[in-house]
Protein backbone atom coordinates (compact mmCIF):
# COMPACT_ATOMS: atom_id res chain seq x y z
CA UNK A 1 0.00 0.00 0.00
CA UNK A 2 2.66 2.24 0.51
CA UNK A 3 4.61 1.57 -2.59
CA UNK A 4 1.83 1.99 -4.56
CA UNK A 5 0.95 5.10 -3.01
CA UNK A 6 4.45 6.42 -3.31
CA UNK A 7 4.53 5.44 -6.62
CA UNK A 8 1.38 7.25 -7.88
CA UNK A 9 3.18 10.47 -5.66
CA UNK A 10 5.73 9.71 -8.00
CA UNK A 11 3.98 9.92 -10.90
CA UNK A 12 1.49 12.91 -10.43
CA UNK A 13 5.23 14.82 -9.48
CA UNK A 14 6.79 13.86 -12.90
CA UNK A 15 3.76 15.30 -14.60
CA UNK A 16 4.05 18.45 -12.75
CA UNK A 17 7.70 18.64 -14.00
CA UNK A 18 7.62 17.28 -17.17
CA UNK A 19 4.07 17.94 -18.21
CA UNK A 20 4.62 15.99 -21.64
CA UNK A 21 6.20 13.16 -20.79
CA UNK A 22 3.89 9.32 -21.12
CA UNK A 23 3.97 6.90 -19.39
CA UNK A 24 4.34 3.47 -21.09
CA UNK A 25 4.16 0.67 -17.97
CA UNK A 26 4.09 0.52 -14.58
CA UNK A 27 4.40 -2.28 -12.00
CA UNK A 28 4.49 -2.94 -8.39
CA UNK A 29 6.07 -5.72 -6.83
CA UNK A 30 6.70 -6.89 -3.37
CA UNK A 31 9.67 -4.30 -2.63
CA UNK A 32 9.74 -1.86 -5.40
CA UNK A 33 7.81 -0.20 -7.57
CA UNK A 34 8.40 0.62 -11.27
CA UNK A 35 7.21 3.31 -13.67
CA UNK A 36 8.11 3.57 -17.66
CA UNK A 37 8.65 6.47 -19.79
CA UNK A 38 8.74 7.49 -23.37
CA UNK A 39 11.24 9.99 -22.60
CA UNK A 40 14.76 11.07 -24.46
CA UNK A 41 16.62 12.81 -21.72
CA UNK A 42 17.95 11.58 -18.32
CA UNK A 43 15.15 11.33 -16.56
CA UNK A 44 17.33 11.25 -12.92
CA UNK A 45 17.54 14.97 -13.54
CA UNK A 46 14.11 16.19 -12.26
CA UNK A 47 14.60 14.04 -9.35
CA UNK A 48 16.17 16.06 -6.71
CA UNK A 49 12.50 17.92 -7.47
CA UNK A 50 10.73 15.05 -7.01
CA UNK A 51 12.49 14.04 -3.99
CA UNK A 52 12.10 17.21 -2.17
CA UNK A 53 8.32 17.98 -2.77
CA UNK A 54 7.90 13.90 -1.69
CA UNK A 55 9.50 14.47 1.70
CA UNK A 56 7.58 17.96 1.75
CA UNK A 57 4.42 15.72 1.23
CA UNK A 58 5.30 13.36 3.88
CA UNK A 59 6.53 15.56 6.53
CA UNK A 60 3.05 17.38 6.05
CA UNK A 61 1.46 14.34 7.00
CA UNK A 62 -1.55 15.26 4.86
CA UNK A 63 -4.51 13.70 4.91
CA UNK A 64 -5.39 12.14 2.00
CA UNK A 65 -9.06 11.57 1.14
CA UNK A 66 -10.00 8.01 -0.68
CA UNK A 67 -13.38 6.97 -2.56
CA UNK A 68 -13.88 10.36 -3.85
CA UNK A 69 -15.56 10.43 -7.11
CA UNK A 70 -13.93 12.75 -9.63
CA UNK A 71 -17.32 13.89 -11.88
CA UNK A 72 -14.96 13.90 -15.27
CA UNK A 73 -13.49 10.80 -15.55
CA UNK A 74 -16.42 8.94 -13.24
CA UNK A 75 -13.90 7.19 -11.26
CA UNK A 76 -12.92 6.71 -7.87
CA UNK A 77 -10.11 8.84 -6.74
CA UNK A 78 -7.78 9.95 -4.14
CA UNK A 79 -7.13 13.14 -3.52
CA UNK A 80 -4.63 15.84 -1.22
CA UNK A 81 -5.84 19.06 -1.13
CA UNK A 82 -2.81 21.44 -2.83
CA UNK A 83 -1.43 18.79 -4.60
CA UNK A 84 -3.55 16.25 -6.66
CA UNK A 85 -6.64 14.89 -7.44
CA UNK A 86 -5.69 11.34 -9.45
CA UNK A 87 -8.27 8.43 -10.43
CA UNK A 88 -7.79 4.91 -8.85
CA UNK A 89 -9.80 2.62 -7.29
CA UNK A 90 -6.79 1.18 -4.96
CA UNK A 91 -6.92 1.51 -1.47
CA UNK A 92 -4.48 3.64 0.10
CA UNK A 93 -3.09 5.29 2.91
CA UNK A 94 -4.68 7.96 4.86
CA UNK A 95 -2.06 10.20 5.07
CA UNK A 96 1.16 11.18 3.81
CA UNK A 97 3.01 10.46 6.89
CA UNK A 98 2.62 6.54 6.66
CA UNK A 99 4.75 6.27 3.39
CA UNK A 100 8.16 6.56 4.69
CA UNK A 101 11.62 7.72 2.96
CA UNK A 102 11.16 7.16 -0.76
CA UNK A 103 14.03 6.58 -3.13
CA UNK A 104 14.14 6.75 -6.66
CA UNK A 105 16.34 5.04 -9.15
CA UNK A 106 16.81 5.44 -12.87
CA UNK A 107 17.00 3.01 -15.38
CA UNK A 108 17.92 3.41 -18.80
CA UNK A 109 15.59 0.49 -20.60
CA UNK A 110 16.08 1.59 -24.53
CA UNK A 111 16.19 4.25 -26.99
CA UNK A 112 14.22 7.19 -26.04
CA UNK A 113 12.62 4.85 -22.73
CA UNK A 114 13.15 6.03 -18.86
CA UNK A 115 12.65 4.22 -15.84
CA UNK A 116 11.93 4.94 -12.39
CA UNK A 117 12.24 2.47 -9.97
CA UNK A 118 10.30 3.35 -6.19
CA UNK A 119 11.28 2.34 -2.74
CA UNK A 120 10.13 3.05 0.76
CA UNK A 121 12.11 2.18 3.76
CA UNK A 122 10.74 3.32 7.52
CA UNK A 123 11.76 6.93 8.29
CA UNK A 124 14.84 7.53 10.02
ZN1 LIG B 1 -3.94 4.23 -6.06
Amino acid sequence: MRLHFAAEIVLELVYQHLGSIRKIGAHIAEDKARIDFEWNENISKVFPFIQKEARALVEANQEIMSAFRDEETEKRCWTIRGFARVPCGGTHLRKTGEIGEIELKRKNIGKGKERIEVYVSERR
